[in-house]
């Protein structure tokens, strides 16, 4: 198995993921990711919100 070094999308920090999810791997920790999901799910809301 091959390990590839990527940098958190949130916090920034470094972490291995393997290869073959290597596209799909944006955050360091299950934290961040739900981080950067409730920060996209905020944005949306604004948006729409904004809209309407
Ligand atoms: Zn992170």
């Amino acid at each position: 198995m091959k390990y590839v070094k990527k940098i958190c999308r949130v916090c920034g920090s470094e972490f291995f993921v393997l290869k073959n999810v290597e596209e799909k791997a944006f955050y360091c920790t299950l934290e961040c990711l739900g981080k950067a999901q409730i920060a996209s799910g905020k944005f949306l809301e604004e948006r729409i919100g904004g809209e309407i």
